[in-house]
């Protein structure tokens, strides 16, 4: 489709980064051409709406805040920010989980939903899933259900999807 060519174009493959044998896949020129932006919002509203009633989307930092409100507004949710350890100001919920080298600790606020709010969290890439996993702890904890999950890429050789079954995460371009 034209919205595959558009993303293939201006989704750049970064060789060895951020560390050797990595590709990674940058997509601030997508972010910064005004028609590729929009279509790809565009994109994600259409994918969310089928996700059902959303109270509040989850945006994982740091490209989950790009994309992350700009799909709030359109389907009328709010928005609620997950942070890197030692960010948010006010009392939060923590949860810890393991990378390639090492772990990482992700927060939110306890107060940052009300129970049984139905959430549906965003981010740009899914690459092992492992992220989306931590988020879908930190609403379990705060008494939050997953509605959905939702990428603009997922990297499908990775995992990631299957790993968070039965919930899974729709996307907009597989690669
Ligand atoms: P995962 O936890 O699924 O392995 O990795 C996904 C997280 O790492 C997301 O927060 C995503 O922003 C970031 N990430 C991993 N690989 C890439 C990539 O190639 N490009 C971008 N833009 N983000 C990535």
């Amino acid at each position: 489709t034209d919205l595959d060519e558009t993303i293939d174009r201006l989704v750049r493959p970064i060789a060895d980064w951020p560390e050797p044998g990595v590709t990674f896949r940058d997509i601030t020129p997508l972010l910064g051409d005004a028609d590729a932006l929009s279509a790809v919002v565009d994109g994600m509203v259409e994918l969310a709406e089928k996700v059902g009633p959303v109270d509040t989307v989850l945006g994982i930092e740091a490209r989950g805040f790009i994309l992350g409100p700009a799909i709030a507004v359109r389907i009328g949710a709010g928005f609620v920010p997950i942070r890197k350890a030692g960010k948010l100001p006010s009392t939060s919920l923590s949860t810890s989980y393991d990378l390639e080298y090492g772990s990482a600790t992700l927060e939110m606020h306890v107060d940052a939903m009300v129970r049984g709010a139905r959430v549906l969290v965003v981010d740009d890439v899914l690459a092992t899933g492992g992220t989306m996993a931590a988020a879908a702890d930190l609403v379990a904890q705060a008494g939050g259900v997953v509605a959905g999950n939702l990428v603009m890429i997922e990297i499908s050789s990775l995992g990631g999807v299957q790993r968070l079954e039965p919930i899974g995460c729709a996307a907009l371009r597989t690669y």
